[in-house]
């Protein structure tokens, strides 16, 4: 599982761990990540939904191309 969380016993601070789906390497890039609903789903007990949730994660060299960018379309007017 390309993501791990780990509660601290002290704080009760939750860390999450990414790493790259493709290579394993740490992961900063994130798609299709919604973190707020995956851990409220985790935290519900419905773990593998939650994780499904905290997306899909890749490093800089196996990150997916982004998709493109719609251009506004630039409305001609006319004075006259
Ligand atoms: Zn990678």
């Amino acid at each position: 599982m390309p993501i791990t969380l780990t509660r601290s016993r002290d704080t009760g601070a939750i860390f999450w761990n990414h790493t790259c789906e493709t290579c394993g390497q740490p992961a900063a890039f994130g798609v299709d990540c919604f973190p707020k609903a995956g851990l409220d789903l985790i935290l519900a007990g419905e773990r593998e939904r939650g994780y499904r949730k905290l997306g899909r994660w890749y490093c800089r060299e196996h990150r997916p191309p982004s998709p493109p960018q719609q251009q506004p379309q630039q409305q001609q007017t006319s004075l006259f």
